[in-house]
């Protein structure tokens, strides 16, 4: 066992401080790896004001994080994808129970005993697990990701939790061209989202409900940026979308999104707020309309985002701040004021 340095809190109403947490030492299939940057997920800020309670209730002290990308430090004997020196990826998984039905698919994010970044029962330590906000992790291989020796690092850490979770669902939806695709809230997950619609070929609409991100929107890729509270722009589309996908992370009326479907359309949430959405049975009973949620992605569907960023030269665009501005980064969230991910920089833990 090692001590790392790391930002967490302590409860939650307390702000994130400075603080070390224990990592163990690589065992045979391990990798250690010095995290150079940590993107801020909403899911971070939710989980460490304990928003999920009654479905994810935290554990203080918490350390958030699960967008992470850095450099191997150490492997352990039996690893033979990663050596010292080499990029790497980790995102909201670190372990699963590699035999249930889900993990032979691939698909370890439906693990029933999966193990997340953060905030899980730690199998080695005791105690749970200790996400990114670090300056190192120590991880099984098999959950470790290879990353694009060609993009923009500070990038493409948000790839690891809002990349997969933007464009697993698409894959799965079978978005591509001819399709009209929504993308509601242009945040961390939206604006990724957009990304992927437009370089699948789909023709992509955002919904945002600040009227400043349309010049933004339109040079992310998308074809018409709607104003989602303004009843008249939303009339235009009823009917007319073969896919949504909802990345809000507040309460929000989901059934005018529902309208909006074709026959047979799906509206996928990915967002996910504190509190129970509503849902018209009318709007889904008139057109066989259907509404899904879908969870991250598995590691290979993973490892298949990151190529295809690699190959489209797609990384998250972020403002790159030191582990200090946290507290206010969170605040900044609440307020939708981020363009469009915060990406910490930590080589800021070095001075603490
Ligand atoms: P984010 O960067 O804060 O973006 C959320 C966006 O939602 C905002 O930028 C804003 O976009 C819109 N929004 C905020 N408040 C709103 C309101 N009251 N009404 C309507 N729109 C509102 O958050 P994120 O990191 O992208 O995460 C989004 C959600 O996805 C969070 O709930 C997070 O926990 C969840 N999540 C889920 C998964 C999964 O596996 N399913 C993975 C990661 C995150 P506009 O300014 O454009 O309106
Ligand atoms: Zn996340």
């Amino acid at each position: 066992m090692f001590d790392a340095k790391a930002y967490s809190a302590a409860s939650s109403t307390s702000p994130l401080a400075s603080s070390t947490i224990p990592r163990r030492e690589p065992t045979e299939r391990d990798v250690q790896i010095e995290i150079l940057y940590c993107g801020i997920c909403h899911s971070d800020l939710h989980y460490v004001r304990d928003e999920w309670h009654s479905v994810m209730p935290a554990v203080y002290p918490c350390v958030p994080g699960h967008e992470i990308v850095g450099r191997v430090t150490r492997v352990g004997a039996e690893v033979t994808r990663f050596k010292a020196g080499d990029l790497a990826g980790v995102g909201c998984l670190v372990d699963s129970d590699h035999s249930c039905p889900s993990c032979q698919e691939g698909l370890e994010q439906f693990c029933q005993d999966m193990t997340m970044t953060y905030g899980s029962p730690d199998k080695q330590l005791g105690g749970v697990t200790y996400g990114g906000y670090s300056e190192s992790i120590v991880v099984d291989e098999r959950f470790v990701l290879r990353v694009p020796a060609n993009l923009n690092l500070a990038g493409v850490a948000p790839l690891l939790c809002a990349g997969i979770t933007t464009y697993s669902p698409m894959r799965h939806w079978k978005v591509g061209k001819g399709q009209k695709v929504g993308v509601v809230g242009l945040g961390g997950l939206g604006h990724m989202g957009v990304k992927f619609a437009h370089a699948l070929g789909a023709r992509v609409v955002v919904f945002t409900t600040s009227p400043g991100k349309k010049e933004d929107a339109l040079r992310l890729g998308a074809d018409e940026v709607v104003i989602s509270r303004n009843p008249e722009e939303m009339l235009k589309h009823v009917g007319t979308f073969d896919f949504i996908l909802d990345t809000v992370a507040a309460h929000h009326d989901i059934n005018a999104y529902i309208h909006l479907l074709k026959r047979d359309g799906n509206i996928t949430l990915v967002g996910a707020p504190e509190k129970a959405l509503e849902v018209s049975a009318f709007s889904l009973i008139f057109g066989r309309r259907s509404l899904s949620g879908s969870p991250i992605g598995g590691l290979a569907e993973t490892q298949e985002m990151l190529d295809f960023c690699g190959a489209h030269n797609i990384t998250a665009d972020v403002e790159v701040i030191p582990i200090q501005r946290v507290n206010e980064a969170y605040e900044r969230l609440l307020k939708a004021d981020v363009k469009y991910r915060f990406s910490i920089d930590m080589s800021s833990l070095k001075s603490e």
